[in-house]
């Protein structure tokens, strides 16, 4: 059996080498390809990154001693990409939208609030849930590595571990928020959570307008992942 260390381990080499094999994909802030630290953090310069060599040559010998198998790591990704993912963020933003009682226990306390739902997946053992508002705008980052509330959103996109993501939305994220299309009046206050091991963040985004005219899972089919970051509104 696989220690939580070694999964961790295992699941961040392959993330690794994944992108190594691979062009990114994912949307992210113009400005991470365009200015000169974006051109250091290219998905090339990524790929070729000391951390990525040094986590492909781990996860080459967790396998090659036989504590981890492909098949583990594959079972992994597939986990939270596909059977976790954001859909359990979506339905716990959506049960906030329609039901008083429970956005208030989840903004009181987001871990004890999503127990009930025995997410797996983990990285919610202290949830705080920030509420967006017509006058509050809230956004996550990890400014040191990539903590995020896994159970709740799966996997972290690809941006959201880039450096100049993790540095210039604490800097200048009005001006990143824009870049995802994001446009703040200036009377709207902007607050930047930074995430850790200890604590993860989830935002409650503000309903949609037509919020009383559906059920909550026709409004979770409708939250998105950024939106719960904080970096779409
Ligand atoms: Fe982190």
């Amino acid at each position: 059996m696989l220690t939580d260390v070694r999964r961790s381990m295992a699941l961040h080499s392959r993330r690794f080498r994944t992108s190594r094999r691979r062009d990114m994909s994912e949307k992210s802030p113009q400005a991470t390809h365009a200015s000169p630290q974006a051109l250091r953090d290219s998905p090339q310069a990524l790929r070729d990154s000391p951390q990525a060599l040094r986590a492909e040559a781990i996860e080459s010998l967790l396998i090659e001693r036989g504590l981890v198998t492909e098949a583990d790591i594959d079972e992994v990704i597939a986990r939270y990409n596909e059977r976790i993912g954001p859909m359990n963020g979506a339905r716990v933003v959506a049960r906030a939208w329609k039901d008083p009682a429970f956005k208030r226990a989840l903004l009181a306390d987001g871990s004890a609030a999503i127990a009930p739902y025995e997410f797996e997946g983990g990285q919610v053992d202290k949830l705080v849930v920030v509420e967006n508002t017509p006058s509050v705008h809230n956004v996550v980052v990890c400014t040191l590595c990539s903590c995020y509330p896994w159970a709740l959103l799966g996997l972290p996109p690809r941006w959201y571990k880039d450096p100049a993501y993790r540095s210039r939305i604490v800097r200048e994220p009005r001006a990143v928020l824009r870049e995802f299309g994001v446009q703040l009046a200036d009377d709207i206050q902007v607050r930047v959570w930074d995430s850790s091991a200890e604590v993860r963040y989830l935002v409650l985004p503000q309903p949609p307008a037509d919020c009383a005219a559906h059920d909550e899972a026709q409004l979770a089919a409708r939250v998105t992942r950024d939106a719960m970051i904080g970096v779409a509104r």
